[in-house]
Order: C-alpha cells, then sequence, then structure tokens
C-alpha cells in the first residue's frame, strides 16, 4: 500500500456561491513510503489546498484520496502538518509542546517526558528541554514543531513552506537538518515549496503545479545527488 494515493482529486472552494473557486481538477497522486516528494510551484496554484485534503483537514469536492489502508476523511496523527509560522503555546516548556498531541491521548507524564526527551534529541535540541518558547530562534522553533510531529510517529510528515519565514542560510541548515530526521524516521515527507533550489535540495520526486488552476501537475523525478 501506498503512503499516499490521490485519485482524480479535485477541489472548489466555496462550491456553490458566486466566489466559487477551482483550486485542483483531476489529481492523480502516489507516494510511496518513506518517499520525499516537494509540491513546487507560483504563489495560487493549489499546493497547500491539496496539503490540506491530504491532512484531511478539508474534505476533496471529488475523488479520492488514501493513506496506506484508510481513505482519508479527518485529521490524524499519522499525518502531521507542519506550517510556515509555527504556533507553540507560549505557556507551556519545550517539552509540554512535543508531547501535546499525547497528553490529549491520555499518555501518562513520564512517559511524555521520556518521549519529548526522545524525539528532541533527534532534531538536536535536547538542551532545550525545559525552555519557553520565546526563548529559543525561528530556527529552533520549526525544529520543535518538527519534534512534536515526530513524537506522534507520523507516517508522512506534511510540510507546508515551513522554513520560508526563516534567513537563508538557517535554511540550508534547516534543509539538511530535514534530510536527516527524514532518513532516520523513515517517513515520506510531503513539502510545498516555491524556491527551485530547495525542491532540488530535498526531493525524490518534484510534482510542479501550474499556474493554470485546476490543471494535472508534472512529476518529475530528481535525480541530482543529495548533500
Ligand atoms: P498555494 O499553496 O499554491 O499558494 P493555495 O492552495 O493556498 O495555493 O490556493 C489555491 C487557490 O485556492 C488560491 O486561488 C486561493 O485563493 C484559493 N484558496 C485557498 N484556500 C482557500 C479558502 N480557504 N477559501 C477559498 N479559497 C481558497
Ligand atoms: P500560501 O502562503 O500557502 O499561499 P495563502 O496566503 O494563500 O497561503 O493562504 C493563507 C490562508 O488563507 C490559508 O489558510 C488559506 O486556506 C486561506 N485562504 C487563501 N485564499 C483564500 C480565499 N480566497 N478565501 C478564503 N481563505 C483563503
Amino acid at each position: 500500500r501506498d503512503a499516499v494515493v490521490c485519485r482524480r482529486v479535485s477541489k472548489v472552494w466555496a462550491a456553490g456561491t458566486a466566489r466559487a473557486h477551482e483550486a485542483l481538477r483531476d489529481i492523480d497522486l502516489d507516494v510511496a513510503p518513506g518517499e520525499f516528494v516537494v509540491f513546487l510551484g507560483p504563489s495560487g496554484c493549489g499546493k497547500s489546498t491539496l496539503l490540506y485534503l491530504i491532512a484531511g483537514l478539508e474534505p476533496a469536492t471529488g475523488g479520492e484520496i488514501w493513506s496506506f489502508h484508510d481513505r482519508i476523511a479527518a485529521p490524524s496523527p499519522e499525518r502531521s502538518l507542519i506550517f510556515q509560522e509555527t504556533s507553540l503555546f507560549p505557556w507551556l516548556a519545550v517539552w509540554q509542546n512535543v508531547s501535546f498531541g499525547l497528553s490529549l491521548k491520555g499518555v501518562p507524564d513520564g512517559e511524555r517526558r521520556s518521549i519529548a526527551r526522545a524525539a528532541l534529541q533527534r532534531v538536536g535540541l535536547a538542551e532545550a528541554f525545559d525552555k519557553r518558547p520565546d526563548e529559543l530562534s525561528g530556527g529552533m522553533r520549526q525544529r520543535v514543531a518538527v519534534a512534536r510531529a515526530l513524537a506522534m510517529r507520523p507516517k508522512v510528515l506534511l510540510m507546508d513552506e515551513p522554513f520560508a519565514a526563516l534567513d537563508v542560510q538557517t535554511r540550508q541548515k534547516m534543509q539538511d537538518f530535514l534530510l536527516d530526521v527524514w532518513r532516520d524516521s523513515g517517513a515520506s515527507v510531503l513539502f510545498v515549496t516555491h524556491h527551485i533550489d530547495e525542491a532540488v535540495a530535498l526531493a525524490d520526486r518534484i510534482v510542479v503545479f501550474t499556474a493554470r488552476p485546476g490543471r494535472i501537475k508534472t512529476v518529475v523525478r530528481n535525480d541530482l545527488p543529495r548533500p
């Protein structure tokens, strides 16, 4: 079973109203387990929309989306979504942010601490365990967001321009960091960007979105060696 399967997926925002807007039409996409796929294209061409549908945050208006054995109908911790601006809870310590999803599932405190510790180690932020989010840099906060996702053991990591708010140097470091985390986790990654250099640095395959809304996308295999 593939990690993500889209069959003839369509999305019309505000369907049936005067503001109806077709963002996606008849999208077919297969993502293998462990594959790193980048959505590349200009602003407004439906990249985030497709990511939201795969996350289960928005219903498709046509077609079907599957992840492993499940038809996607609602959000799941197996598919963690990370945005450009991470919303960490400022009043909670870093470890509590990282294990927040586990507290919702009723995982006891001691276990949450050890899972958070392991996840923070994997993103190289063990020393931030007891800190507050506002004591960290932007890049570190995005790493905390990745740790929070990893703590839920996702099979698919969905990332919507996660490094767009960072300066160029930090972005480069975050790309290397993400490749390490990805290789280590075995998860599939779907990553949205409008930077060609970022797509080439990260992807196994690049899905090129065109500005014309609703048209089918081209999928390119990326043969350039990664760092
Ligand atoms: P991208 O991520 O490629 O920049 P989006 O998926 O955000 O593109 O947007 C695709 C199109 O759908 C845009 O025209 C955008 O205005 C529209 N859109 C996105 N989200 C909504 C929404 N919640 N309601 C209505 N239209 C939306
Ligand atoms: P991106 O940075 O991916 O291009 P946008 O700035 O287009 O994202 O959208 C930011 C947020 O606003 C998203 O949650 C999106 O769903 C929503 N949005 C975008 N376009 C519209 C729209 N035309 N009507 C309502 N909500 C929208």
